[in-house]
């Protein structure tokens, strides 16, 4: 079994004050592959006190060292890249084939974007020239706590620990404990490519320990958070008396507008969309809203596709989908499963229980309701496993007001070929987020939401500057 019980604190690998064991479980078998421990507040102070000690050098540290130290972790993060990839499937049930072309890279892609943008930012400019004399300094935000949860860990992690970096902050990492340890590796790759002491630190534990400890903590200039509503709301408050910048990356219930003017592999591509990492994305197109001449066509497909999405262990290579990611996670999608029919949506594939044959590991039957209203449980809640609920539209008007009518706003999807008619939608949709006919979003384009999917932006310029104060100066000298 791994047993990997340290933390890393001012540029050492460090026993944790008192010992207190926390399995790792995988997923696919329900069976203990790891023990790491849980901090307490000894642990969070030694690791922010090494944070503010360290803040003095590396926030007056140039630009190019800065990037420097970034190029050097992006090297050795590709070289590491299988080990990476298996960590990422073990601790969190991705299926190897999608730790290894999407969970891992995501975190390579991140970094090469990042430093790009910080070669191009400039930190120190003029206001305009109007003022020759006033000067714009943008300066790190200072000692930052970064609380990341378990679905896209190095996804995640890297939108934060990288910028904070490039930015000249100093850090403490509390990634979610359910999938520590491809931070873990992660804090070795750091710690490889000569961060200075202090710079970068990692702290394993839980919400209610360490992540509560680091979002009240008076040394902690910033938290940036990305998990679920409920910790969002909670870190908020707890950060609130000591008036830190809280940066939020919440939940998401996108809708996917299919008209009858789209391409024909929208149902399919949608459904598997919503499917992928098993449903574990805060950006998934749960909600298929289908133009009503279309419709028994779009949920004949989407049945189809569900069936034909195979559910396998992690470690096997191939395109199934994967088990979800803890006993909690499936009970609650079991939950919400048995809601969507005492509610009376119209379950047309999947449902209650595991696919046929499989009688351990979280394993979920890929799930498709159709004839769902938008006020049911289903249509409202996150689910964060691999079920879809389609509801009929007559209109673009209800498309868009059953879209926008959700407490979230991450991402909303269109699928059209007619130009107009997106670019019009793509102003009206709550969300910070757009994606239309299948097209990913560009490298360093921002990721975030609106309402209860958050506030913060990650990646590119945004995510950047999310780690940045702005100091404005008159009276600056001619050099
Ligand atoms: P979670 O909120 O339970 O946990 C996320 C992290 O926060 C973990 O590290 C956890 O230990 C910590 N935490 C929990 N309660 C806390 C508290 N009170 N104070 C401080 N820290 C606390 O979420 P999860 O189950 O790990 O992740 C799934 C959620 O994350 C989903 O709701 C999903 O939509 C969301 N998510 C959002 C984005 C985004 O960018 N918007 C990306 C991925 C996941």
């Amino acid at each position: 079994m791994i047993e990997k019980r340290d933390f890393y604190i001012d540029g050492a690998w460090t026993a944790p004050a008192l010992a207190n064991d926390f399995p790792v479980i995988d997923p696919s078998n329900e069976e203990q592959c790891a023990v790491i421990s849980l901090g307490g507040a000894a642990d969070t102070d030694a690791a922010v006190a090494a944070a503010n000690r360290a803040y003095a050098t590396w926030s007056t540290t140039p630009k190019a060292d800065r990037i420097a130290l970034v190029e050097r972790i992006f090297d050795i993060y590709q070289a590491r890249a299988e080990e990476m990839a298996q960590a990422i499937s073990l601790e969190m049930g991705a299926p190897i084939d999608l730790a290894r072309t999407q969970q891992a890279p995501a975190g390579a892609w991140h970094i090469k974007t990042f430093i790009r943008t910080a070669k191009n930012f400039e930190f120190d400019r003029l206001l305009g020239p109007h003022a020759p004399n006033d000067r714009i300094l943008y300066e790190p935000v200072g000692v930052c706590g970064l609380i990341t949860p378990w679905n896209w860990p190095m996804n995640q992690v890297t939108l934060k620990v990288i910028p904070a970096l490039l930015a000249g902050c100093t850090m403490v990492l509390k990634p979610s404990e359910i999938a520590p340890l491809s931070s873990l590796l992660f804090a070795e790759i750091v710690d490889a490519a000569g961060a200075p002491a202090g710079v970068f630190n990692l702290v394993n534990g839980d919400g209610a320990g360490v992540g509560t400890q680091l979002s009240g903590h008076p040394d902690i200039d910033m938290i940036s958070f990305t998990g679920s509503t409920r910790a969002g709301i909670a870190i908020s408050k707890n950060a609130a008396d000591t008036l830190k910048h809280v940066h939020l990356e919440l939940g998401g219930k996108g809708a996917n507008l299919i008209f009858a003017d789209a391409d024909e592999k929208a149902v399919k591509r949608g459904t598997l969309h919503c499917f992928n990492n098993t449903g574990q994305s805060c950006n998934a197109p749960t909600r298929m809203l289908v133009e009503r001449s279309i419709y028994d066509q779009a949920v004949e497909t989407a049945a189809e596709t569900a069936a034909r999405t195979a559910v396998d262990v992690a470690a096997k290579e191939g395109r199934h989908i994967g088990p979800v990611v803890s006993q909690a996670q499936f009970d609650k999608i079991q939950d919400l499963i048995q809601k969507g029919i005492d509610e009376g949506a119209r379950l047309v594939a999947g449902g209650l229980g595991r696919p046929e044959g499989v009688n351990r590991g979280y394993f979920v039957r890929p799930t498709v309701f159709a004839d769902v209203a938008n006020d049911m449980t289903i249509a409202r809640e996150e689910i964060f496993g691999p079920v879809l609920s389609i509801i009929p539209f007559d209109t673009e008007e209800e498309a868009v007001e059953i879209a926008n009518e959700t407490p979230y706003g991450l991402t909303n999807y269109v699928q059209s070929g007619d130009g107009a008619r997106r670019n019009r939608l793509a102003r009206q949709l709550r969300s910070g987020m757009v994606e239309m006919n299948g097209q990913p979003r560009g490298a360093g384009s921002p990721f975030g939401g609106m309402k209860a999917s958050g506030n913060g932006r990650e990646g590119g310029v945004w995510g950047l500057e999310d780690f940045l104060d702005v100091k404005a100066v008159s009276g600056w000298a001619e050099e």
